[in-house]
């Protein structure tokens, strides 16, 4: 018994902290909020959705939940699992909608 749980834990060492996040991630659902921005929420929604929108100075995803704000400001870049899912959420939606890979080839050429 010991054995298992031994190696069970050498197992979730092996995963960065991004990697464990990026994890938690698929548990978040997306939503897109009115008026602009989006809503992050666990799928077990004991938590409150967070309110997630494009920071006009940085051009990037800003969170609202505690871990963005101050891991944020101790680590420019940071990305919580809410930001995370949101960026998941857009890029599907922009491939879905949006993608014309007429334009990307003339930025190529
Ligand atoms: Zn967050």
């Amino acid at each position: 018994m010991k054995t298992t749980e031994k190696k069970r834990g050498a197992r979730v060492e092996q995963f960065t902290p991004a990697e464990q996040r990026s994890a938690r991630a698929a548990r978040v659902k997306v939503f897109e909020a009115e008026p602009y921005g989006w809503i992050a929420q666990s799928e077990s929604g004991v938590e409150r959705g967070y309110h997630l929108f494009r920071d006009p100075d940085t051009r990037a995803l800003a969170c609202t939940c505690a871990d963005f704000i101050f891991r944020g400001n101790a680590e420019p870049g940071y990305e919580c699992k809410h930001v995370a899912a949101v960026l998941k959420f857009i890029a599907r939606q922009y491939l879905r909608f949006e993608y014309d890979p007429r334009r990307q080839m003339s930025r190529v050429a």
